[in-house]
C-alpha cells in the first residue's frame, strides 16, 4: 500500500525527527544524511518534488559548543538553536552538495501559518526554489518563539507546511518502525499497526489511555499531524529513519511503517 501511494505522490514532505539526525555521541549523523541525499536525488529523479522539515538544532548545538546542555533557561536554549542550526545546515548543504543539490533553509513560527500575506510568501518561496530544483529545508524559528508561541513539535510543523504547500504525502521518519497499539519500549509483544483509516478511533485510545499505550513519546503529535493533513486529503506513512534506504525500501515494499490513509 505504501508502495503506491509514494509512487501516486508528486509532492512530498519529508519530517526528521531529531533522534534520527542525531548520532549515540549527540553529534549530527552524517551517515544517516548521506543516505537520505541520495535518496531525496533519487526521488527527484523520478519526477517527485520534495520539502524536508529538519529537527535537530538544539542537539547540534550541544555537539558543537560541548556546553550548556543541561541549561533550563529559554535564553540558552534559544542561543543553543542559533547556534546548532547553522551546523545542522552546514551539514545538510555539505552532504547534499555532493548529490549535486542545493538546499534552502526557511525558519517558521505558529504566525507565519496564520497571516494571509505570509502563508503567501512562504508558498511563493517554497515554488521557487522547488521550480529550480532546490531542496527547501524548514525549522521553527526558536528565536522568536517562546513556549506561549510554539507550535511546538516539528511534526505539526511539518503537517502545516504539507496543508500549506498542498502535499500529496508526509513522511514522519521517526525512531520507530511506525504506530504500535501499545509502547514497543514497554511491551514485548506490541503490534505494529500497518494501515490507520480511523485516525479518530486511534486518538480517542490516547485520550482513553494515556499512559499504557499511545500517550507517550511524540506519537500523539504524530498522529495529531496525521489527522491535520488528512483534513486536506493528504495522506501520512509513519517509518523507521535509520533503516537504510527507509524511503526507497517503502517505494519498492521491502520496509513496513505506518500508513494514515485520508478519507
Ligand atoms: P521523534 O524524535 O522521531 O519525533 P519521538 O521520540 O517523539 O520521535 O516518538 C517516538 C517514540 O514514541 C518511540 O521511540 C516510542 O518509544 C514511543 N512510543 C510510545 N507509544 C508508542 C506507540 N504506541 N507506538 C510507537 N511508538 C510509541
Amino acid at each position: 500500500m505504501e508502495k503506491k501511494i509514494i509512487n501516486d505522490s508528486k509532492k512530498i514532505v519529508i519530517k526528521i525527527g531529531s533522534s534520527t539526525i542525531t548520532s549515540q555521541d549527540g553529534t549530527i549523523d552524517k551517515k544517516f544524511l548521506d543516505n537520505l541525499a541520495g535518496q531525496v536525488k533519487a526521488l527527484m529523479d523520478m519526477g517527485k518534488r520534495i520539502v524536508i522539515v529538519s529537527s535537530g538544532a538544539r542537539i547540534a548545538g550541544v555537539g558543537t559548543l560541548g556546553k550548556w546542555s543541561r541549561k533550563e533557561d529559554i535564553h540558552y536554549k534559544q542561543a543553543l538553536c542559533a547556534i546548532g542550526q547553522v551546523e545542522l545546515m552546514d551539514s545538510y548543504r555539505k552532504i547534499f552538495d555532493k548529490c549535486g543539490l542545493h538546499v534552502g533553509q526557511l525558519l517558521l513560527t505558529k504566525e507565519d501559518f496564520r497571516d494571509k500575506a505570509r502563508t503567501l510568501n512562504i508558498r511563493n518561496t517554497l515554488f521557487t526554489l522547488l521550480d529550480e530544483g532546490v531542496v527547501p529545508i524548514i525549522n521553527e524559528n526558536d528565536t522568536v518563539c517562546v513556549e506561549e508561541i510554539k507550535i511546538g513539535d516539528n511534526d505539526m510543523l511539518a503537517a502545516y507546511t504539507t496543508v500549506l504547500w498542498g502535499g500529496d504525502l508526509l513522511i514522519i521518519l521517526s525512531d520507530i518502525e511506525g504506530i504500535y497499539n501499545k509502547n514497543p519500549q514497554d511491551y514485548k509483544d506490541a503490534k505494529l499497526i500497518e494501515i490507520i483509516e480511523d485516525i479518530e478511533g486511534i486518538e480517542n485510545s490516547i485520550s482513553l489511555d494515556g499512559k499504557s499505550s499511545f500517550g507517550t513519546g511524540g506519537i500523539a503529535t504524530k498522529i495529531l499531524a496525521a489527522k491535520e493533513v488528512s483534513k486536506y486529503g493528504a495522506n501520512t506513512i509513519v517509518a523507521k529513519g535509520k533503516k537504510e534506504n527507509i524511503l526507497l525500501k517503502l517505494l519498492n515494499g521491502e520496509a513496513k511503517g505506518t500508513l494514515f490513509l485520508s478519507t
